[in-house]
C-alpha cells in the first residue's frame, strides 16, 4: 500500500511503500542518496543494494518510482525520516535528462524569464517555484471562504460575447462560425446584472485584454476576482474590499509561513481600516516630493503609486492604500457621481506596495440616468445588444449597488514579493506568448 511521503513519520520502526518521482540522485561518501517528491513532499532514502541501485542505471531524474524500505528517524533528513535499504521498483523510467535543474530554486531575473516560461512544464516540479501556485491556490481558498461568510453566491459569466462590452481597443475578436466574437475584458456588465438576482455574487475568472504593451503588470490573460454587491455605501464597499485583503494576507500567512519565507516574503502590514488618499492629495504631495511635474491628473502614474504606498507604509503604517475622489470627467459610464460632489466619481483603487491591485466604484443604478450616461460619455446605442440585455436589468429594478475587480496575479505577485506578473502566472500569456 503506497504511504504518502507526510505520512512516513508515522511508520518509524516498520516498512513502507512510497511512490513519486525521482527528484535527486546523490552519491556521498559510497552511499546512494535518492530523494523522491510526491504531492506532499520530499524523502530521502539509501539504496544500499548493488542490484536495486542497478535497475536505476542510465535514468534520469524524473522516473516515476516505487521504493519500499524500512522507516528511520533521521533528523537530519527533510521531514525527519529516511528510507533505508531500499526495494526499487522502476514505474515509468526516464532516459533524458530534462531541460532545466529542479533541486534548486530557479532563476527569476527578468533576463531569465523566457527561459523559465519555456520550460514551465517541468520547472513547475522544483518545490520552490510550485509554492508560488500553492499561495495562489490559497489566495483563492481565503476569497471564497470571505465571499461565502458574506453571503456572496458564485457564479460564472461567458467569456465569449458577440460585441464588445466597454470599448473596442483591447478587445481580442475571432471568427465564430462566420460572425465576429470577442473575449471577454471583464464580467462588469454580468455581474452587475446578477446583484437584480442574487444581490451580492462574485466570479473568480479568466478576463482577456489585448494589451499591447510589454510592461511587467500586464498580461493578455489574467484573473481576476470580480465581486459586486446591492444594497451598500461606498464605504460598506472599501470595507468590503479592505476586509478582503486582510484575510487573504492572514490566511496565506497562516498556512504558508515556511515557504513565503523562502521567497524572502514578508508579511504586509495592514492597517485594520485601509488609508484612503485622495487623488489630488496624492498628486500634490508626490510633486513636492519628488519635484517631479504631474503627468496625468487623471489617473496616477506607475511611479506615483509605488511612491504613494511607501509614504503610506512610513506614515500611515499600511502597506495598502485607497485612492479616492477620482475627477468625473473621466468615469465610465456606469460609474456613480458623488451625489455630494458631481465633480467626482464614487470610485477607487487599492494600491499595495506599490501596484494598484484593484479597481472598485459604486455604480450609477437610476435606468435613465445610466442610459444618459451611456449616450453621452460612451456615445452608446441603448438599442445596441451590447448594452440592450444590461439595460433590461435596470429598467426592471436594480438597487444602489457597486463591486470591484481584483488581479489575482498581482495580488500573488505583490504577497510573495516577486517582481514581474508572469511569475505569479502558471502560463502567461503576452504579445509575444501563446505557448506553453
Ligand atoms: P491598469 O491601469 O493597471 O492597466 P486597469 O485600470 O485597466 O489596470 P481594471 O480594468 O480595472 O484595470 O481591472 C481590474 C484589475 O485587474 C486591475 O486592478 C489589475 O489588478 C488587474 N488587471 C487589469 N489589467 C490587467 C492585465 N492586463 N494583466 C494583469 N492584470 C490586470
Amino acid at each position: 500500500m503506497r504511504t504518502l511521503i507526510r505520512d512516513l513519520p508515522k511508520s518509524v520502526g516498520s516498512t513502507a511503500t512510497i511512490q513519486g518521482w525521482l527528484h535527486k540522485k546523490r552519491l556521498l561518501g559510497g552511499l546512494n542518496f535518492l530523494t523522491i517528491r510526491d504531492r506532499s513532499g520530499i524523502a530521502q532514502s539509501l539504496a544500499e543494494d548493488k542490484y536495486e541501485l542497478e535497475k536505476l542505471r542510465g535514468l534520469q531524474i524524473g522516473t516515476v518510482v516505487e521504493l519500499t524500505g524500512a522507516v528511520v528517524a533521521d533528523e537530519r533528513a527533510p521531514g525527519g525520516v529516511e528510507l533505508h535499504d531500499v526495494k526499487v521498483n522502476v514505474l515509468v523510467p526516464v532516459t533524458d535528462e530534462p531541460p532545466i535543474e529542479i533541486d534548486k530554486p530557479l532563476d527569476h531575473k527578468s533576463e531569465n524569464l523566457d527561459t523559465l516560461f519555456d520550460n514551465r512544464v517541468i520547472g513547475l516540479r522544483n518545490l520552490q517555484e510550485q509554492t508560488i501556485f500553492k499561495v495562489q491556490a490559497a489566495i483563492m481558498r481565503s476569497a471564497r471562504e470571505y465571499f461565502r461568510d458574506n453571503e456572496f453566491t458564485e457564479m460564472s459569466t461567458p467569456k465569449l460575447l458577440s460585441e464588445p462590452t466597454e470599448g473596442g481597443a483591447e478587445v481580442f475578436k475571432m471568427d465564430y462560425f462566420g460572425k465576429t466574437a470577442t473575449l471577454a475584458q471583464s464580467a462588469q456588465f454580468y455581474k452587475q446584472e446578477m446583484v437584480g438576482v442574487f444581490e451580492r455574487v462574485y466570479e473568480i475568472g479568466k478576463t482577456y485584454r489585448a494589451e499591447p504593451s510589454a510592461t511587467p503588470r500586464h498580461m493578455t490573460e489574467f484573473m481576476t476576482i470580480d465581486a459586486e454587491m446591492g444594497f451598500i455605501t461606498f464605504d460598506d464597499l472599501l470595507g468590503t474590499v479592505g476586509g478582503l485583503l486582510h484575510r487573504v494576507v492572514d490566511d496565506t500567512w497562516s498556512q504558508y509561513e515556511t515557504e513565503l519565507k523562502r521567497w524572502n516574503a514578508s508579511k504586509a502590514k495592514l492597517s485594520t481600516e485601509i488609508p484612503r488618499m485622495s487623488m489630488a492629495e496624492i498628486h500634490e504631495k508626490y510633486t513636492k516630493a519628488t519635484k517631479e511635474p504631474i503627468t496625468d491628473e487623471k489617473d496616477l502614474t506607475p511611479d506615483e503609486e509605488r511612491w504613494v504606498c511607501d509614504y503610506a507604509k512610513k506614515n500611515l503604517g499600511s502597506e495598502a492604500v485607497f485612492v479616492v475622489d477620482w475627477p468625473a470627467d473621466s468615469m465610465k459610464f456606469y460609474h456613480r457621481k458623488n451625489a455630494e460632489n458631481p465633480k467626482l466619481a464614487e470610485r477607487a483603487d487599492l494600491l499595495f506596495r506599490g501596484l494598484e491591485i484593484a479597481t472598485i466604484s459604486m455604480r450609477e443604478n437610476r435606468y435613465d440616468v445610466l442610459v444618459e450616461q451611456l449616450k453621452t460619455l460612451a456615445g452608446g446605442d441603448p438599442e445596441d445588444p451590447g448594452f440592450k440585455y444590461y439595460l433590461m436589468a435596470f429598467k426592471y429594478g436594480m438597487p444602489v449597488h457597486g463591486g470591484f475587480g481584483m488581479g489575482l496575479e498581482r495580488l500573488t505577485e505583490k504577497i510573495l514579493g516577486l517582481a514581474n506578473i508572469k511569475e505569479a502566472t502558471l502560463f502567461p500569456r503576452d504579445i509575444k506568448r501563446l505557448t506553453p
